[in-house]
């Protein structure tokens, strides 16, 4: 009950920073518009910029959570040009920080890049600039590991500080600083030295994703308890959220079903897990007669900007993209962003899905979902120290069925939530309002979890009529599926819904195995199996009222190319 408490208050604290400080009437709101309108040629703030640049300036320290293409770059890039001084960017991208310059310099706008790949030469005119009260210069990008590594550089900039020409320090993506935000990088530890060495000079975070635990480590590690967090409505209300069973092998043919229905004449993303899926399901959907074009990180760049660009145009009406189609989008009609396979976290899902409906028209996120990829992107992500929790919590999300989404959404970033404000933009509050068909009551799975163990048990010990199909014994999830149904008359999607209800709740647990080429994922008991086992209660589960309870013959799906998938 505190935590729900303090999870209020904050949200109530955001609202309050910036009725507080969006406005104008201060000192400097002369030069901000001046500098708006005729440095970066905008006409308008958007929400959140002037309130987050007022404070800035009037020296608290800042932190920043939009999602991502909504201007958070301007909220340090505007207080540095009209600052007289220069303010520091630490970035920890460096094809960022080329954009940046790129387009800082098309506006006049004297900014600079300390790093790896600075020339020599250049290098020795930043330093010259940085103490010289004459130099126009205005921005000075380094990466962490820049700074944790060049004390001469550091020396500089609190040289810099004492005499009043380092105005402001931005961190942005600042989310790395915690290791419980998605990508934490070690060399932004070093970062928590900014505020004792530069005193007095303010600090600004950004970021586009940070829950409430990340965004009290962040503080913390920086040394901005008391900053004034700025953030932008988590919720968005013209976005509809819905969750889809994948059909088994599916590599498109049902998203091309769902745009033809809905979609005809519609922009949109559909995000894909690996380079081939989006190439498949690109080919895919072109067989089936759709304007889709494929987008990844091994594209040249000469191609992705033309990708992109016909995207843009419309001469695409999809773009079939992995994560790497994302920094930098700013196409304000994408009416549906459609995920062929589950993204990373809960964090991912939301920036990703956050990219439909930018010009606040109805707009639809579709996930797709099916157990087969839990494994697929768990061994990817087994790696990251928080990887497999962040995992889960979105197959937790996936997997819920009786959840508001936004609810569900909310919680995980610890946003206050009231009954009603989805107002039915959600897949679960259309079913739990529709009369003929309601949310899924608790059954009684007891029997098919011990069957799972049974059968992992039986694998195991070599027992198994079907013992070569596992692996030295083990069994791979989707085995797991496939033995259990031998013995079950439950249908494959009930089965596999159980095993994703026994995996959140630790009864099964993934094991990986890592060979020179890959990684596989086996299940094992978990440590909570045992435990139940002995207690005698029965398993119950809510189940996924997608997921058909008995066995039925499956639909033939016309597959053009063959998935890799199981
Ligand atoms: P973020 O860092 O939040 O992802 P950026 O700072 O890169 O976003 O900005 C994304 C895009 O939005 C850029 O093209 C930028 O020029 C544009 N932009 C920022 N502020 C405004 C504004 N007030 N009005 C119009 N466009 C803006
Ligand atoms: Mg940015
Ligand atoms: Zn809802």
């Amino acid at each position: 009950e505190g935590l729900q408490g303090q999870i209020a208050a904050s949200s109530v604290d955001y609202r309050i920073a910036e009725e507080r400080w969006d406005r104008d009437g201060l000192e400097w709101s002369g030069r901000v518009q001046a500098a708006l309108q005729q440095t970066f040629h905008l006409q308008h703030f958007r929400p959140l910029q002037r309130a987050a640049i007022n404070a800035v300036m009037s020296g608290e320290d800042v932190v920043v959570i939009m999602s991502t293409g909504s201007g958070k770059s301007l909220c340090y890039q505007l207080p540095a040009v009209v600052s007289g001084g220069f303010a520091l960017i630490v970035s920890p991208l460096l094809s960022l920080v080329e954009d940046q310059l790129h387009q800082l310099k098309k506006l006049n706008v004297y900014a600079a890049a300390l790093n790896q790949a600075t020339e020599k030469e250049e290098a020795k005119t930043i330093d010259t600039a940085i103490l010289d009260a004459k130099s126009p210069l205005r921005l000075l990008y380094v990466t962490p590991e820049k700074l944790a590594k060049s004390k001469r550089l550091m020396n500089k900039l609190e040289k810099a500080a004492e005499i009043g020409r380092l105005k402001l320090i931005a961190v942005d993506e600042v989310h790395c600083c915690s290791q419980w935000g998605h990508d934490f990088r070690p060399d932004y530890k070093f970062l928590n030295v900014l505020k004792r060495q530069f005193k007095g000079v303010p600090l600004m975070g950004l970021t586009a994703t940070a829950t409430g635990n990340v965004l009290e480590d962040v503080k913390k590690m920086l040394g901005i308890e008391a900053s004034i967090v700025f953030r932008a409505g988590f919720n968005r209300p013209n976005l509809h959220y819905a969750v889809e069973e994948k059909p088994k092998g599916d590599m498109g043919e049902r998203i091309a079903e769902i745009i033809k229905e809905r979609y005809v004449f519609q922009s949109g993303i559909v995000y894909c897990l690996s380079r081939k899926d989006c190439e498949v399901v690109a080919q895919n959907l072109r067989n089936l007669g759709i304007r889709a074009a494929f987008y990844h990180a091994y594209l040249e760049p000469a191609a992705k900007t033309s990708v992109h660009e016909k995207w843009l145009s419309g001469k695409y009406q999809v773009i079939v993209a992995t994560v790497a189609f994302g920094m930098g989008i700013d196409k304000p009609d994408v009416r549906f962003v459609i995920h062929h396979s589950m993204p990373k976290s809960v964090e991912n899902y939301y920036q990703e899905s956050g990219r439909a409906g930018r010009d606040g028209k109805p707009a639809t996120c579709i996930l797709m979902y099916r157990l087969a990829d839990v494994f697929r992107q768990s061994t990817i992500v087994c790696t990251e120290q928080t990887g497999k929790e962040k995992l889960y919590e979105m197959v937790a999300f996936a997997a819920n069925d009786s959840t508001c989404r936004r609810e569900s959404l909310a919680g995980l970033f610890a946003e206050d939530w009231e009954q009603g404000w989805c107002q039915d933009a959600c897949d679960v509050c259309v079913r739990s309002s529709s009369p003929s068909s309601s949310l899924p009551d608790e059954v009684d799975v007891t029997v098919e979890a011990k069957l799972a163990a049974k059968v992992i048990e039986e694998a195991r010990s070599g027992s198994s009529t079907s013992g070569s199909e596992a692996a030295n014994g083990r069994l791979t999830g989707l085995k797991l599926v496939e033995m259990m149904g031998k013995k079950s008359k439950r249908s494959r999607d009930f089965l596999e819904a159980v095993v994703t209800q026994m995996l959140l709740a630790d009864m099964l647990t993934e094991d990986f195995h890592f060979t020179p080429y890959s990684i596989v994922s086996y299940v094992v008991k978990g440590q909570a199996y045992d435990r139940w086992a002995k207690s005698g209660t029965s398993f119950n589960r809510r189940i996924r009222v997608t997921a058909s309870p008995l066995k039925t013959t499956t639909r033939k799906r016309k597959v053009m190319v063959e998935s890799d998938e199981d």
